[in-house]
């Protein structure tokens, strides 16, 4: 280890920190907002909006009528064609009552 002051040493091990501090910080930006949250009694789920996105539609507010088991493979064969999304094959989404978001479970839970 010829040459290698205490200070190049030093640099090496700031520089590593930096480097994994920098591939952590979106984990702990995430981190730190879902506990801010918590502590500034923000829901961590919505941040306080109280509604999410309907996971059954996807927040479009519509499902596809007959689900997984459409004939999925014909539809993307018309879609090719260029026709329209088939309205006609879309179905009020029952989870969200079409409205493609629901109360947030977290926040609903508490009040
Ligand atoms: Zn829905
Ligand atoms: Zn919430």
């Amino acid at each position: 280890m010829d040459g290698l002051t205490g200070s190049e040493i030093a640099g090496f091990v700031v520089g590593g920190l930096l480097l994994g501090a920098t591939i952590a910080a979106p984990k702990v930006d995430g981190f730190i907002a879902s506990s801010q949250r918590r502590s500034l009694g923000m829901c961590k789920r919505c941040g306080d909006l109280r509604i999410v996105a309907c996971s059954q539609c996807k927040g479009m507010g519509s499902v596809r009528k007959g689900g997984l088991l459409n004939l999925g493979m014909l539809d993307d064969l018309y879609e090719s064609l260029g026709a329209e999304a088939k309205t006609e094959n879309l179905i009020p989404c029952t989870k969200c009552r079409s409205k493609g978001r629901l109360l947030c479970p977290e926040c609903s839970k508490v009040i």
